[in-house]
């Protein structure tokens, strides 16, 4: 087992060595590097079209997804698990000063420990020999270094195997998750071609302490989902003059911000695991420039997390939001406006707009009555151009909705609901599906059984709670609720086709085992070497051989 433990190493400091921030070419050579290492393997000089090499869709930065698959030869069965984890980082601005050395593992931690500033905890941490450091070590490149060197150790004992192992290590999870999304079709692939059954799907992306102090390792059976609901808002422009005559678009998107915000009450919870709340993640009025105008219109969105709510509560949720949020600002419009008068004398006269919320379904229907077919080729050959143009995909449609508005003719003050990428659907091991029972007892008596011997506490939790691609193996949203997404996510088919019925037929139970590290995306980023190198590969190995 000590081989084991210094060859994932090196492995991982390896992969570290080259750079492979999101949205660089350096995921493209380390997806090169992974192809090499798997070519090396004695097991594909003779299986060597067991590995596919898959370029993702009119990518300019030639990003591809490492495919490749043993095939277990002791049975024939289709029984298949598969292994998959991301190639890609974030960026390493937070490094600062020690940017030149977060990809050289060695000597990073040199430079970390002559530090004065380094922070205690860190500093005993890496004094302990144990933690590796360097930008992608804990997120997740010992996680792909532990299924590389697991993925040899099987491909020898092939004969013992009674069903197949596929590994997919995939670019781009860091923001649009668009490798898996695409590898989904080459899983699909191999169900139709070779029968794979897919039972299980492990992915290894870290996990890390959720509280000071605490030492338990967590094993997910699933992954939140998230979603990006955002609101244009059209209100009513006036001089700085006539401030009470105009409906500010700004106080609405504050107003929206102050409610949904942090909010708890729009936690989701499935037995007993919540959500956090919603994180606002833009917030802007849409004036171009400087003038006495207050903003005649304004646009916000927001980080939504989901365990188990259907899109058509979360939407009524968010209209209800919004109808608060215009109401509301009215109210405080005429409280002020009372009170202005009492200052000045004027007569007060109560102000009152029509005002309305209206989800992208209801524009675009009312749309396609009133401006008929030709809509709906319009509003692509808009989005098309657009993205030539690199307009950001979640404003894409915000010009859309405002083009609609200006086409229909809609002036009063409106609120338009609608979603936009990325969304990353939510799924988990339910206990009210008999098979998914079954899998969570399997689960948990190997878990349980690797406890003991490994004297590590193991807790299993429901939900990844970091976004993970995980999300695009298994979906738990219904038909009806899918639907109620697409028809209120404007364009997408273009602006994020996650293949859903694809992935809904393929339903692959998602697990997390995962490295184990701390300060993922932080300059401080390490992982614990003893358990991700050496206990994490074991309970792997044993789930594997309990399976197939
Ligand atoms: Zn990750």
């Amino acid at each position: 087992m000590e081989k084991l433990y210094k060859e994932i190493e090196a492995v991982a400091k390896e992969l570290v060595r080259i750079p492979s921030v999101n949205t660089t070419s350096g995921e493209k050579d380390i997806a090169l590097f992974i192809e090499e290492y798997l070519r090396d393997m004695p097991y594909f000089k003779e299986h060597n079209d067991q590995i596919i090499i898959q370029e993702l869709d009119s990518d300019p930065l030639n990003r591809r997804n490492v495919i490749a698959y043993i095939k277990g030869e002791k049975s024939k069965h289709g029984e298949t698990i598969l292994l998959h984890g991301h190639m890609d980082t974030v960026g390493v601005e937070d490094y600062a000063a020690l940017k030149p050395y977060c990809f050289d593992p060695d000597q990073l931690l040199e430079e970390m420990l002559k530090m004065k500033q380094l922070p205690e905890s860190v500093r005993k941490d890496l004094e302990s020999g144990d933690w590796l450091v360097g930008r992608g070590s804990c997120d997740m490149k010992s996680g792909v270094a532990v299924f590389l060197v697991l993925f040899q150790y099987f491909s020898e004992k092939a004969k013992e195997l009674n069903g197949n192992i596929l590994l997919s290590i995939n670019p781009v999870e860091e923001n649009l998750h668009t490798g898996i999304i695409e590898a989904t079709k080459v899983f699909k692939l191999l169900k139709d071609k070779e029968g794979f059954q897919y039972v299980l799907a492990i992915n290894n992306d870290y996990i890390c302490p959720l509280y000071e102090g605490d030492t338990k390792k967590y094993i997910y059976t699933g992954a939140v989902g998230k979603l990006l609901p955002c609101f244009y808002i059209q209100g009513k422009e006036t001089h700085v003059g006539q401030c009470f005559e105009g409906f500010d678009a700004s106080s609405v998107a504050a107003r929206l911000v102050e409610e949904i915000n942090l909010n708890t009450e729009y936690c989701d919870s499935y037995e007993g695991e919540y959500t956090l709340p919603p994180s606002v993640l833009k917030m802007k009025d849409l004036k171009p420039w400087y003038n006495v105008q207050t903003a005649a219109d304004a646009f916000v969105y927001f980080n939504y997390f989901v365990h188990y709510e259907s899109m058509g509560e979360i939407i009524k949720k968010l209209q209800q939001a919004s109808k608060k949020a215009l109401e509301e600002v009215e109210e405080k419009m005429n409280r002020e406006y009372r009170s202005y008068c009492n200052l000045s004398g004027d007569t007060y006269s109560e102000i009152h707009f029509s005002k309305s919320l209206i989800t992208y379904d209801e524009l675009y229907q009312m749309a396609l009555r009133q401006l008929g077919d030709r809509i709906a080729t319009l509003l692509e050959s808009k989005t098309y151009q657009m993205l030539q143009e690199n307009v950001d995909k979640r404003e894409i449609p915000m010009y859309l909705v405002k083009y609609l508005l200006q086409e229909l003719k809609i002036k009063d003050p409106t609120i338009v609901l609608y979603f936009a990428a990325p969304y990353c659907p939510h799924n988990t091991l339910k206990k009210e599906n008999k098979e998914e029972q079954d899998l969570i007892l399997r689960l948990t008596e190997i878990i349980n059984e690797y406890a003991k011997e490994s004297e590590e506490e193991y807790k299993i939790l429901q939900f990844f709670p970091s976004l993970s691609d995980s999300s695009y193996l298994k979906i738990d949203d219904d038909e009806e609720s899918i639907q109620e997404l697409i028809s209120n996510f404007p364009e997408y088919e273009l602006l994020y086709a996650v293949p859903l019925k694809n992935i809904k037929k393929l339903n692959i139970p998602a697990v997390n085992y995962g490295c184990y590290g701390k300060d993922a995306h932080k300059w401080t980023e390490r992982v614990y070497k003893p358990y991700t190198f050496r206990t994490l590969p074991q309970l792997i190995i044993k789930t594997i051989e309990k399976f197939l």
